[in-house]
């Protein structure tokens, strides 16, 4: 019996990979112009760390990890997110007596086991940026620019920026006194997820998705309601600051995101059209956590944006990507001293940076026409005994249908000049 992937995974085969190049290239692109550095952290980490960097009242946490004790008796999580990481990466690595702020950006897949639906899987792909070291307003906003930026420049239609501010410790706890008191005499149509959250963590409950409790809080104090003064001037500063760079935003006081960590800023970039999962990409403000993971008080802000779902609305929004895996050439032979000849020819052509295709199959000509075809090759070089013979090859342009014999010794030099030549298009 075939043994199929695990439920919630998939297999990112040709004809997809195209569009995940595409996006990783745009990522790095994007990235380096705002002097963001890539960093590439282990896939597995201590499950201790996502317990104290997540923290222990997340479903991400409770519910959703992946956690294994390896042969030596470690408890081991593959990460279901990066920011964690990132920080412990920053305090091991001692990146905060570098210059500081620390600008970094990763990439890579995550695992959660969730409940599986259309844009939520238990093995799916974020790119995320973290900058450490540095808490003024200024950088929040840069953090959203970029990231603003980079879905501009897909394509991307119908975004909406939402953001909140969360406050810190200290006016999160009167908001938490507040909210309590608020559903004292409400708390039994609570969901039971809530109801532990009313004393563990009692702002999540704002953005619970409960219908019944969506409806119960419709009046809840929010924590724009209790920022303490510093709070306050960090937000209005933040808005400020968005506007100057033309960014339209949404005030979303019911936006507190799902970890533990947040502080001040939090912000989402919700899509439409790709049903349910509409939120592409989360992050915010996250002063404690590298703190808390055992490393200098440092300020820290970062989003982790989905690319399964980034794609989906590219998909959705027919945003099309230029195909450059197409060859450039497909060498056919008739013969077995013109396939040694086509196979050095080819090997040539590559050395040029020329993507070029040659028969693997044993197929007569009209087969190896039909496969240039198929593979979409630009130009065929077709080279039989006769041709051989005489020292020439034939070049047929699969664009125009036209097709001309030129010296088998010119044929690098002939293809590189059409390649090169303005009006090449593959
Ligand atoms: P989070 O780390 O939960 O804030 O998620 C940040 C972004 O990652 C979300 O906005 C989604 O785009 C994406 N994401 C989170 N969980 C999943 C999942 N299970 N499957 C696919 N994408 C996800």
């Amino acid at each position: 019996m075939l043994i199929k992937r695990p439920k919630g995974t998939q297999d990112i085969i040709p004809g997809t990979i195209e569009k995940w190049h595409y996006l990783e290239e745009q990522i790095h692109k994007v990235c380096r112009e705002y002097g963001y550095q890539e960093i590439r952290t282990p896939v597995f980490e201590a499950t201790e760390l996502f317990q104290r960097g997540v923290g222990e009242t997340t479903d991400i946490v409770n519910k959703e990890m992946y956690t294994f004790l390896d042969k030596g008796q470690r408890s081991i999580t593959l990460r279901p997110e990066g920011t964690a990481s990132v920080c412990r990466a920053y305090v091991e690595n001692k990146l905060y007596a570098q210059t500081l702020p620390a600008k970094l950006y990763y990439l890579g897949p995550m695992f959660r086991y969730e409940n599986t639906q259309a844009g939520r899987y238990r093995q799916f792909h974020q790119f995320g940026i973290e900058v450490l070291g540095a808490d003024d307003p200024l950088v929040d906003v840069e953090v959203i620019n970029l990231l603003w930026d980079f879905l501009q420049r897909l394509g991307l239609r119908g975004l909406q920026v939402h953001i909140n501010s969360v406050g810190c410790p200290q006016c999160r706890a009167v908001h938490g006194e507040k909210l309590l008191a608020f559903l004292m005499d409400k708390k039994d149509k609570l969901c039971p997820d809530c109801l532990s959250r009313l004393t563990r963590n009692p702002m999540r409950i704002l953005d619970c998705k409960n219908k019944d409790c969506q409806a119960l809080i419709t009046n809840a104090p929010t924590t724009l309601d209790t920022l303490c003064p510093s709070c306050r001037q960090h937000w209005e500063k933040v808005q400020h600051y968005l506007k100057l760079v033309n960014i339209d935003f949404m005030i979303n006081p019911k936006l507190v995101r799902g970890l533990d960590y947040y502080q001040k800023t939090a912000f989402e970039v919700m899509a439409e059209g790709i049903g349910a999962q509409s939120a592409i990409c989360g992050g915010g403000r996250y002063d404690g956590l590298v703190e808390e993971i055992g490393g200098p008080p440092t300020p820290g802000i970062g989003f982790a944006a989905g690319l399964e779902r980034i794609l989906a609305v590219m998909q959705n929004q027919k945003i099309e990507i230029e195909d450059r895996n197409k060859a450039g050439v497909m060498v056919a032979i008739l013969g077995d001293k013109a396939r040694q000849e086509g196979f050095r020819l080819a090997g040539q052509l590559r050395q040029k940076g020329i993507i070029t295709l040659m028969d693997l199959m044993g197929r007569g000509l009209k087969g190896q026409l039909k496969y240039a075809d198929r593979v979409g090759a630009r130009y065929v070089l077709i080279l039989g005994e006769e041709e051989l013979a005489k020292g020439i090859i034939i070049v047929r342009d699969m664009k125009i249908g036209d097709q001309q014999e030129i010296a088998l010794a010119n044929t690098v030099e002939f293809i590189e000049k059409q390649i090169n030549s303005s009006e090449f298009e593959i």
